[in-house]
């Protein structure tokens, strides 16, 4: 646990499920005051708040789509109306769906880069305004993939916004630092979440992806959400521009493992 968290203000995006669900437990360990948006499970944002209040945190659930500004801005608006600030905000929302890039339609490529990059962009834009408008440090944690390193076949748009999302936070990263702003990513290997449900269902889809993970297994949501509370925390306060995978070892180039090459 990480005292000075107790009682800091975070935003997290699509904290319905997922990743989203287990930052949001996790700060709620914490002691933090969240809020939880959803874009449309509603029951999803109210059970994460239930976690986030059994576990000693304050929560609100809010709906908000991050590919829009006006959706963002009442994230931020729900912040100071139920909490009184800003500290923490995560750009935890994505999506993705695979196609041939040959027959990847505009709507889809559009789909997945409004929610994994443009939110992520409006959503830190949000953030740094109420920052810089209220002279006050801040944590932004934008949630990457090991696709921001690792190329995607049949997942062309996903691996595209991802590696937008790397440059973007390096980018501000810098263009903030001074003013005690930190911005990093994290970049999760194969998570054991919804998105996912369906890939690791099938023995065989399973098998093919834990062989790709040097520790031999599939990661949980809650390891993804301890680097969020330490990213989130002083005790990374030395810490910007970076992103930190959490992927048992995928971006280590798994195929070289027996020594060959
Ligand atoms: P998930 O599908 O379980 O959760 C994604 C969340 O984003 C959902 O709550 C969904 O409602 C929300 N969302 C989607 N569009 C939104 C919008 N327009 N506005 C608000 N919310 C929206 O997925 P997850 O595995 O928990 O993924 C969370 C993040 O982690 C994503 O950015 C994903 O790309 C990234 N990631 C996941 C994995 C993994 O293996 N699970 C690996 C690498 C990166």
């Amino acid at each position: 646990m990480y005292e000075d968290l107790n009682n800091k203000v975070a935003v997290i995006t699509g904290g319905s499920k997922g990743i989203g669900t287990a930052i949001s437990k996790r700060f709620g360990e914490e002691h933090m005051n969240v809020i939880v948006n959803y874009n449309s499970d509603v029951a999803g944002a109210t059970a994460a708040v239930d976690e986030i209040k059994r576990a000693g945190g304050h929560g609100v659930a809010v709906q908000a789509n991050v590919g829009t500004e006006t959706g963002v801005q009442a994230l931020i608006d729900a912040a100071v109306t139920n909490f009184g600030t800003l500290d923490v905000w995560v750009n935890n929302a994505g999506m993705e769906n695979q196609h041939a890039t040959h027959e990847l339609m505009l709507a889809d490529w559009e789909k997945v880069i409004n929610v994994n990059l443009t939110g992520v962009f409006l959503g830190s834009k949000a953030a740094l305004k109420y920052f810089v408008d209220h002279g006050k440090p801040g944590n932004i944690i934008n949630m990457s993939s090991v696709h921001e390193q690792i190329p995607w076949p049949t997942f062309a748009h996903y691996a595209a916004s991802k590696g937008g999302v790397k440059l973007f936070t390096e980018t501000i990263a810098m263009e903030y630092a001074a003013r005690n702003i930190r911005v990093n990513s994290i970049g999760p290997g194969a998570i054991n979440t919804p998105i996912n449900a369906q890939k690791f269902a099938d023995p065989e889809q399973l098998a093919n992806t834990t062989k790709m993970v040097p520790m031999q297994k599939i990661g949980e949501p809650s390891e993804v959400a301890a680097a969020a509370a330490w990213l989130a925390s002083n005790q990374s306060s030395y810490v910007t521009g970076i992103t930190l995978f959490v992927d048992g070892g995928m971006t280590l180039y798994p195929a070289f493992q027996g020594g060959q090459g």
